[in-house]
């Protein structure tokens, strides 16, 4: 399979399983696993917070720190596109009772005055808005990547009207490789922010979230509750510090290898237009001849190629540590075959 469907279909190297096996290992809910207390140590650093937690995913991390954030009945702010509307099951309703007010952003992003358009004045009649939630980068918007001084800004003008600010970070490291910012400074504006080690990093299980010790430690008691509280999780966190020490700057070999995709789609007939690239994500519409993105994706399939579909006619494409520039070869004939109608 050449496997362009998400950067989560990467498997483990064989480097990274056996950075597993010979480390000492305790129990991580009682804070008696060195690799996970020294995995939560390292990425609270990276994103400069005082303390994190591992999770099992990055959908417990949004769904913990909407919950820590809010009461039920509060407003979350944050784009149309974003995966906390259209990939978590509903759970801010389910698991926070909380309303969802998208904003139509620009490439996944908020402008100030969208945000400060968002924001509702206080009345005994209106919910209170009282998150903001930004995603760096911007997955349906085709990995774009906020720039500093808008992310910044949106956040800080967030918190100046008494919001709280959690960035959803599954792909912040590569906005930071992309960009060489680091992303402590993509984080700074914010009172929680994660990182996803099952995207680009190559990793089976985990995402860490980070905040305040206040923050972690209201989260850790969710965490628990939910039953997201594991024993030696050292098996796993021991890949996750392999990842940071060997796979974050690859991740600029995912971003040229998705560059030269989107430049060889742009050529066939198939394809109506190319989102621009700045990552990992190259985002497709389908020319209105072509079959549709369901249809092509089946096409696809029966060549071996998986990718998503993201809309009538819309296909996303990602690239990682288990696709390279054969795997492209693949994909982009396999379109021209579809082109062609054989
Ligand atoms: C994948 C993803 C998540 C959820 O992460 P999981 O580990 O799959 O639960 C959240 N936000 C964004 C932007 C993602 O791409």
């Amino acid at each position: 399979m050449h496997d362009f469907y998400s950067d989560t279909q990467s498997r483990p190297t064989r480097a990274m399983r056996e950075a597993a096996l010979d480390i000492p290992l305790g129990d991580e809910r009682h804070d008696a696993d060195p690799s996970t207390l020294e995995l939560c140590a390292r990425v609270a650093d990276m994103l400069g917070m005082e303390a994190a937690v591992f999770l099992p995913s990055g959908t417990m991390c949004n769904e913990i720190a909407i919950a820590v954030h809010t009461s039920p009945g509060d407003e979350v702010i944050c784009t149309r596109e974003s995966h906390i509307i259209f990939a978590e099951s509903g759970g801010p309703a389910a698991l926070s009772g909380v309303m969802m007010h998208p904003v139509d952003g620009k490439r996944g992003m908020l402008t100030r005055e969208q945000l400060s358009d968002a924001i509702r004045p206080r009345s005994a009649h209106a919910p209170r808005s009282r998150l903001l939630v930004a995603e760096q980068t911007a997955n349906l918007a085709g990995g774009a990547i906020w720039p500093l001084d808008q992310l910044n800004t949106v956040a800080s003008a967030a918190k100046a009207a008494g919001l709280a600010t959690h960035l959803d970070g599954a792909r912040l490291l590569n906005a930071q490789v992309a960009t060489g910012i680091p992303a402590r400074d993509f984080a700074r504006g914010f009172d929680s922010a994660w990182i996803a080690f099952t995207k680009g990093l190559g990793c089976p299980v985990g995402a860490v979230l980070a905040g305040s010790r206040g923050f972690v430690e209201e989260a850790w008691l969710l965490k628990r509750r939910w039953g997201g509280a594991m024993r030696q999780t050292g098996v796993l966190t021991a890949m996750c510090l392999y990842a940071l020490d060997h796979h974050v700057e690859r991740l600029a070999e995912d971003h040229l290898l998705a560059q030269s995709i989107a430049a060889r789609l742009a050529d066939l007939p198939i394809i109506a237009s190319v989102m621009p690239v700045e990552t990992n994500i190259v985002i497709a519409d389908l020319d209105p001849q072509a079959p549709d993105a369901r249809e092509t994706s089946r096409l696809l399939r029966e060549k071996n190629v998986t990718v998503t579909v993201v809309g009538n006619r819309r296909i996303r494409m990602v690239t990682h540590l288990d696709v390279g520039p054969m795997d492209a070869d693949a994909l982009i004939s396999a379109l021209g075959a579809i082109s062609r109608g054989s």
